[in-house]
């Protein structure tokens, strides 16, 4: 068979080789993403927990100042009273009193409430944390296991691209950029197998007369339909 030709179909193998390796890099990418996606969500719901829990304290908070302040004004009250002369004067006071009661209330009664609720959310909120901790060390475990797999496939590849620097060192500089122009857009099947008279990149049929010039093997030949670098697969090959 022709030299080159075989330069060729050899080069065309262990490109295919180097970038097969591609979707076990994707693969494993997708790995880890698919984790860091469960943390950021359990980490938005975290978030979400202790700036509600927060929300809720400062609410707390401001109730617990109207109560100072009403206890304030109702202790001034009871100082007002003793020195009230009219009834008008006491109506006032008294509905003064019934005003900042009812707010008591309402404030005691809020605070109660929310306390409830940030005690149904703390308990989430340990949820939320023991979740992203798992999920963390999950993401640890796994990035570890991609890392050693990453490398282990960087060690192989680079192997290919030595035996494919070294390969294409002795190819003719024409041949090579050949090669090169075809595979700019073909690919990995640049160079491919004529199976039942048929180009293996296009699947169209071969006329007699290509078929038979592959057949032969002394010339590179093209396929007249894409052309693509053509070859037939040596019997032992296959066997
Ligand atoms: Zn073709």
């Amino acid at each position: 068979m022709n030299k080159h030709l075989n330069e060729l179909i050899e080069l065309s193998k262990i490109d295919q080789a180097i970038d097969s390796y591609n979707p076990q890099l994707e693969a494993a990418d997708k790995k880890v993403a698919k984790v860091q996606k469960k943390i950021d969500t359990a980490q938005a719901e975290l978030d979400e927990l202790t700036s509600a829990i927060a929300d809720n304290e400062e609410k707390v908070k401001s109730f617990e100042e109207q109560l100072t302040l009403l206890n304030e004004q109702l202790a001034s009250n009871v100082k007002k009273a003793k020195e009230i002369t009219t009834e008008k004067e006491m109506k006032a006071l008294s509905l003064e009193e019934d005003i900042a009661k009812e707010k008591m209330t309402f404030a005691n009664e809020e605070i109660e409430r929310l306390q409830a609720i940030n005690e149904t959310k703390t308990a989430l909120l340990d949820e939320a944390n023991e979740k992203v901790d798992a999920l963390s060390a999950d993401l640890n475990k796994i990035m570890e296991e991609v890392s050693a797999e990453k490398a282990e496939i960087e060690k192989s590849k680079g192997e290919l691209f030595v035996k494919r620097e070294e390969l294409s060192r002795n190819i003719e500089q024409k041949v090579l950029s050949f090669y090169e122009k075809i595979r700019a857009w073909a690919g990995n099947t640049a160079v491919v197998p004529v199976k039942k008279q048929a180009c293996y990149g296009c699947y169209m049929k071969l006329n007699d007369k290509t078929y038979s010039e592959v057949i032969k093997g002394d010339e590179i030949v093209n396929c007249p339909h894409c052309g693509r670098i053509l070859y037939i697969e040596k019997v032992t090959e296959e066997a």
